[in-house]
């Protein structure tokens, strides 16, 4: 990544970004493209936060089901969820081809398999479901997956990227177009009712609108927020060839991902899951052992080497969306709660919000606004859903490890 200056004055903008991670680079690219003047206050340096540790699927394959989308919100909305995910696929690829950038972007399937049989009937549900909404998705039965399976659903043109290649020279042509970046800027309060005053230990920022990009937001008690999720990644070193290229979920609660990439002489494989609330004290090393016994079980003929393993945070909304827009004050955009999806949700955020600010009326736009409101109150249904998803993720995944796997033994 490029490194940017600590602020150590005191300056004017339009829109000052807090945080810089996909969302607030998207942001700060789009909003100083447009013309406007931009600082982005970054504590510590770009991408340190959740975008350092991500996987990089870009999928509209969410992590909540369709069909129980469809339940909590209706088919229209679940239809614009859809949407609005290969949307934000899109754009990644068009901010690419525009800037010319070379960050490894791939187009391949997303494969959502089923290891057992009753998870595959779900999964031929899921299908069904998923065509209604206008998804391209395919159940197959084929063995073309080289893996033991029950039944998958393709989802064609979905991608996978290298993010820290993209954002590094994303934030330098935000910075060419104008854009102050600061980073080692910490801003600690908000002050005013707009224009605002962001203060930081080293300097001020002068704001007529502010984006909030930090992932939960710090200046907001979150109700929002269900918690904070910890997931679990290896990445490994395989034999070329052995797996499709491609992303990959499967169906358990919690659930596994993994992404195939091709690397000259070799392929790289890297695979995550085992999540559980961050509150839940489960030692770290037993959570690995649950992931590598995964890997025996679904890859029991595959040899390889762990290059590295690392976990990162995940921020689940209670229910089951994204917040993304103004909460009390309409100057200051939040954007938060974005589940295990948050390199689609982020740009999402990044153009929902910039389309806001610079007025425009793009009718596509502002119907995904309206899903993500981040003023909306969730119903009690909507509740109740993903409490019971929340529950099961539970006790199969940190109380099961906890019980099964011993102390210091990853
Ligand atoms: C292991 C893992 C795998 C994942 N896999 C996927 C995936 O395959 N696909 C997908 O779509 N999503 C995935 N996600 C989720 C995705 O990575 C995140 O949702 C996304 O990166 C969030 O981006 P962000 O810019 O909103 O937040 P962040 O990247 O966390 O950026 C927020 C920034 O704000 C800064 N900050 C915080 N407070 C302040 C302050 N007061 N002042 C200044 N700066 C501040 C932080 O330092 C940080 O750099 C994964 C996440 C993890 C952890």
């Amino acid at each position: 990544m490029p490194h940017f200056p600590r602020l150590k004055s005191l300056i004017d903008v339009d829109v000052a970004i807090i945080g810089g991670g996909i969302t607030g680079i998207t942001a700060a690219y789009l909003l100083s493209k447009a013309g406007k003047k931009v600082a982005l206050l970054e504590k510590e340096i770009l991408c340190s936060g959740a975008t350092g540790l991500t996987t990089a699927f870009l999928t509209q394959s969410v992590d909540t089901d369709f069909s129980e989308l469809v339940e909590m919100y209706g088919t229209r909305k679940a239809s614009a969820i859809a949407k609005s995910h290969q949307y934000a696929v899109d754009r990644v690829e068009d901010i690419i081809r525009k800037n010319k950038i070379d960050c490894e972007f791939v187009r391949c399937s997303n494969y959502s398999y089923a290891l057992d049989e009753n998870d595959a009937e779900d999964l031929q549900d899921e299908t069904k479901v998923m065509k209604e909404l206008g998804i391209k998705a395919r159940f197959k039965e084929d063995n073309k997956l080289k893996f033991e399976n029950q039944g998958y659903i393709e989802i064609p043109r979905q991608a996978k990227f290298h993010p820290l290649k993209y954002l590094s020279a994303l934030s330098k042509i935000t910075s060419a177009n104008g854009a102050q970046i600061f980073e080692k800027t910490e801003v600690k309060e908000i002050r005013g009712n707009g224009p605002y005053a962001l203060k930081t230990p080293s300097g001020e920022v002068y704001a007529q609108q502010i984006i909030v990009a930090t992932y939960a937001p710090f200046n907001k008690k979150m109700y929002f927020k269900k918690a904070f999720y910890d997931t679990y990644v290896f990445e490994l070193k395989v034999r070329k060839g052995i797996l499709k290229e491609g992303i990959y979920e499967d169906t358990m609660d919690p659930y596994h991902y993994f992404r195939v990439d091709r690397k000259g002489t070799y392929d790289r494989i890297i695979i995550g899951g085992e999540d559980h609330r961050s509150d839940i004290p489960v030692n770290d090393s037993k959570n690995f052992q649950a992931l590598k016994q995964y890997i025996k079980q679904v890859f029991p003929d595959i040899r390889y080497r762990i290059i590295r393993k690392w976990d990162g945070p995940i921020v689940e909304p209670v229910d089951g969306l994204a917040y993304i827009g103004p909460h009390k004050d309409k100057n200051i955009f939040y954007a938060t709660g974005f589940s295990g999806n948050g390199m689609t949700y982020g740009t999402l955020a990044a153009h929902i919000i910039t389309n806001e600010i610079l007025g425009k009326a793009d009718a596509q736009i502002r119907k995904f606004a309206s899903v993500y409101d981040a003023r909306r109150m969730p119903t009690f249904k909507q509740l109740m859903h993903k409490g019971k998803d929340y529950t099961r993720e539970l006790f199969h995944g940190a109380v099961r490890n906890s019980l099964k796997y011993e102390k210091g033994k990853a």
